[in-house]
């Protein structure tokens, strides 16, 4: 058998260092043919001396020449930037392009590799939120397939392989409820970084694990499998289940419901997207009934989490309004990161911007790039203008 050739877009994150133990532990099934990063030139070029791709990209473009000279000795091509980062999906031997970059940036290059009829294992689900139509609508196009890697959709889409033709009466996508499930707004006034970054029942990077804290990644992820699926809007439930093992559920027109369980481990919907229809052995830790004599359920709670209802209301609205609450959040996330906000004035921010921002019903690529930019520039003023926000418990 041929060997799958994988370009990784943000290889040294979290998903994109996971795929890498997934190739490792598969030679004969994977090659690597390209690796990006953003800027942490070190470990890309760790893994470029490891994996010996034939090209690799850093975007931040004061690093080009480190990398470069790293890198001269194995005869790696090595590219700098952003424009470079869309291009090199462009490669003729690329089969699959994993996109393990986070946020708006994935939009561009997913794009391009869609428009060259590469295959996409998605893990940036910020694409689909701000471009879902435009983006499947060119993947139908070009006849190319999109294979979720977030582990609620590849639960979904495990849950339909053998079920394409059947009708999908409704979905639940699960939620762990992050670290403060349970809590009042009021308990959420005091709570810091340092407690949001950590997550309960999964390790992954920052942006995410703050967006798990504020239920605001579940709500991209409806807003993801409802472009992913094909699916109205009605059609998708959220459900809390703090053990993180059903990993999402289908329910067909004869009230059959089927799930996928399993620890939660995301190197298995990495594998499954990059094997598909096809599974592999792994050697990832199996589950144990007895480990968990209870599974529990809950309705999630939209007035404490209120990113949760503003994705709803995105959803609902349709337009660039996902790609306004999107551009919002990117800001408001990197600003409580770096303690300029408090944890519940992240919702306040995305609110005003997704009612000041010119709403467009049908945005083309260039309606998208103006909307995300001033939906950023407005969440930045009102960042800004909160002077006299005081941390609390610093
Ligand atoms: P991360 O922050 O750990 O890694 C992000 C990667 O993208 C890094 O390699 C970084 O260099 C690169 N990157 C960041 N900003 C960039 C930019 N502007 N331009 C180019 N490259 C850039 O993130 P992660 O946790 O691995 O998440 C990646 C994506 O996968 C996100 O969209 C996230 O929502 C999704 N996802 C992650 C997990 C998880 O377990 N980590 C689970 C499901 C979905
Ligand atoms: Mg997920």
């Amino acid at each position: 058998m041929e060997k799958k050739q994988i370009a990784i877009l943000g290889s040294t994150g979290s998903i994109g260092t996971q795929a890498l133990e997934v190739i490792n532990e598969h030679p004969d099934d994977f090659e690597v043919l390209v690796l990006t990063a953003n800027s942490n030139a070190d470990l890309l070029i760790q893994q470029a001396l490891q994996f010996v791709p034939d090209t690799v990209v850093i975007c931040d473009e004061s690093k080009y020449q480190y990398v470069n000279e790293a890198l001269s000795s194995k005869h790696i091509k090595v590219y700098a930037g952003q424009e470079a980062l869309t291009q090199v999906v462009e490669h003729a031997d690329i089969d699959i392009v994993l996109t393990a970059l986070v946020g708006y940036a994935g939009l561009e290059p997913t794009l391009n590799a869609i428009e060259h009829g590469k295959s996409i294992a998605l893990a940036n689900k910020e694409t689909l939120v701000v471009a879902g139509e435009l983006v499947t609508t060119a993947a139908r196009q070009k006849g190319v397939n999109i294979y979720p890697v977030d582990s609620e959709h590849s639960a979904i889409f495990q849950c339909m392989a053998g079920e394409w033709q059947n009708p999908i009466e409704k979905i639940y996508l699960t939620a762990s409820g992050g670290p403060f499930r349970g809590k009042s707004r009021l308990e959420l006034e005091q709570v810091t970084k340092q407690q949001a970054l950590k997550h309960p029942n999964w390790s992954m990077g920052a942006k995410i694990t703050i967006d798990s804290a504020s239920m605001m990644n579940k709500g991209l992820e409806v807003i993801e499998a409802k472009w992913l699926f094909g699916l109205k809007n009605e059609q998708i439930d959220v459900i809390v289940h703090p053990q993180s093992i059903i990993h999402s559920i289908v329910q067909f027109q004869d009230g059959s419901m089927k799930a996928q369980m399993g620890l939660p481990d995301m190197k298995l919907p990495i594998q499954y997207a990059m094997t598909y229809p096809k599974r592999l052995s792994s050697s990832f830790p199996r589950f144990n009934f007895l480990d968990y004599p209870s599974l529990t359920f809950e309705k999630p709670d939209l007035a404490t989490f209120r990113n949760l209802q503003l994705a709803f209301d995105a959803l609902e609205k349709g337009g660039n309004m996902p790609c306004i609450l999107n551009a919002a959040n990117e800001v408001v996330v990197q600003a409580f990161l770096e303690d300029k906000m408090g944890f519940l004035q992240m919702s306040d921010v995305i609110e005003e911007c997704m009612n000041a921002i010119a709403f467009i019903q049908k945005p083309q690529l260039e309606d998208y790039k103006k909307t995300d930019w001033e939906s950023r520039q407005k969440a930045l003023d009102l960042v800004n203008q909160q002077g006299s926000f005081t941390i609390f418990g610093k």
